[in-house]
């Protein structure tokens, strides 16, 4: 038998599709006259805001949904992740955990396929064994368990997801309430597919780039950029809604903030854009890509000041925790399976006491790891050093060493410690700028840090630097003061 939120939502999509901006007033009251207002109080109260406002970003990008979309597209984002996965199921989810006393997570991230079609600097992926998946039934069955929970949302991730394309499009189409979306580097988009996610309309692919040709070519290959760009101009000629992901590291953190790198993809019609940091995840990692402290405190800023102006949806993994409440794993808004089965906390955490193929989604979310998470979470008071791993090492030494869980890392089997020494510099020298971000008093005023995290006195000589500084010294300028 269909539920009332089932049977509510048909008309709410017709409503909404007819006039977004002007209906989602009457929408959200209805909302609120369901007592579902409490659940999202924070973000309904700043939309109420953003349709008030002609002059807002989203207010245009909503507007925008009207002319760029396929109807149809359109309809499945409004019905199946705006109301379904998001609105309506909230507090659902809420409820279950309350009574199971686990996490039930919003969103399923899982990798299909281990393999890949290109091998980039820095991936751990890139070399993973190529024959790892995840069938197409036990994806499904994942589906199928998550839907009860009132978990609609499922992310691809890989190895390169696309590979799998044609069990990706039969998923959306057996589970036209659920939305998909992906992590793909793009260059097995072609007419074919995108006509095909048009068809269905539940599907939304985010692209990686590393910012212009020269950058991602460095790190993806060359050729790589000018199939990222084809691949957008074709979901764009099929009004599919899509974005961009990029990761920011050492060498391209400028570039990839830029204006001029923010024009490009809105020219490019994306509708989201996620940034994330670079992890050293893997034996083969390059911690001396981690970006520094006034980089990460550059991004902060960046990415705040592109939302006020952007008509696109931007996200900063790790500097947007204050929104979520800090670290979102180990099944509290997500998880992470990898292409064996092995059910992790996050896609940068491959540690792990379960497989998905022993048991159902909601006994994987009880194993020990999750609870640890679910007992130490959120791991810092600051929800700028939100990671258990980058920004607060020792949580997740203790959490993996407490839960006997297993390293899942698919290549090497990386231990807990290799990994967490990798950041532990990262994690010393953010410390003090985070803090200054969140608690500082709002007057701009220099900070200096030295590379072992430690604050030194800006006024302790005439050039800004301490009499002891070295010159691999990394000194850092944040706003506020702690
Ligand atoms: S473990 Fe770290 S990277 Fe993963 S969700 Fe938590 S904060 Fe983000």
């Amino acid at each position: 038998m269909k539920s009332f939120i089932d049977i509510l939502i048909p008309s709410l999509v017709k409503y909404l599709d007819r006039d977004l901006v002007g209906n989602s007033k009457k929408v959200l009251q209805l909302i609120n006259s369901l007592g579902l207002y409490k659940f999202h109080k924070g973000a309904l109260d700043s939309i109420y805001e953003q349709l008030e406002d002609p002059t807002n970003p989203y207010y245009k990008f909503i507007k925008s949904m009207k002319q760029e979309l396929t109807p149809n597209v359109r309809r499945k984002f409004i019905g199946s992740f705006l109301l379904k996965a998001g609105l309506l199921t909230k507090g659902k989810r809420i409820k279950l955990k309350e009574k199971l006393q686990q996490q039930i997570p919003w969103a399923v991230l899982m990798d299909p396929t281990s393999a890949c079609n290109l091998e980039c600097i820095g991936c751990w992926a890139k070399d993973y064994d190529k024959t790892d998946s995840l069938s197409f039934e036990l994806m499904d069955r994942i589906i199928r368990e998550g839907k009860p929970m009132g978990t609609f949302t499922y992310i691809y991730s890989g190895g390169e997801p696309l590979i799998r394309k044609r069990d990706i499009i039969r998923l959306c189409e057996k589970h036209p309430e659920c939305y998909f979306l992906a992590f793909t580097n793009g260059t097995l988009i072609d007419e074919k597919f995108a006509k095909e996610v048009a068809r269905v309309g539940n599907f939304a692919p985010g692209i990686s780039i590393e910012g212009f040709e020269e950058m991602t070519d460095f790190r993806r290959g060359k050729g790589t950029y000018q199939k990222v760009i084809r691949a957008m101009d074709i979901l764009k000629s099929h009004g599919i809604l899509y974005g961009f992901s990029a990761t920011y590291h050492r060498r391209n953190t400028d570039v990839i903030a830029s204006e001029e790198f923010l024009d490009l993809m809105e020219e490019k019609g994306c509708h989201y854009g996620w940034y994330f940091t670079y992890m050293p995840v893997g034996s083969d990692a390059q911690p001396d890509l981690i970006v520094t402290p006034e980089q990460r405190a550059f991004m902060f800023h960046r990415i705040r000041e592109a939302r006020k102006q952007r008509p696109m949806f931007l996200m900063d993994f790790w500097n947007d925790g204050e929104f979520v409440g800090g670290c979102i794993a180990g099944g509290k808004k997500y998880l992470h399976i990898n292409a064996k089965g092995d059910v992790e906390p996050c896609a940068f955490i491959h540690y792990s006491n379960v497989n998905i193929k022993d048991m159902s989604l909601k006994q994987a979310l009880r194993q020990p790891i999750f609870e640890e998470y679910r007992k130490n979470q959120p791991f810092n008071h600051n929800h700028l050093r939100p990671c258990p791993c980058l920004d607060n090492p020792e949580k997740l030494r203790n959490m993996v060493n407490a839960s006997k869980a297993k390293s899942t890392q698919l290549n090497d089997l990386e231990s807990v410690e290799d990994f967490t020494a990798k950041c532990e510099n990262h994690a010393r020298g953010w410390a003090p700028v985070a803090d200054a971000l969140q608690y500082g008093n709002g007057n701009t005023e220099e900070i200096k840090v030295n590379n072992n995290g430690k604050m030194v006195d800006a006024k302790s000589n005439g050039n800004g630097k301490p009499a002891d500084a070295k010159d691999n010294d990394i000194f850092i300028k944040a706003e506020g003061t702690i």
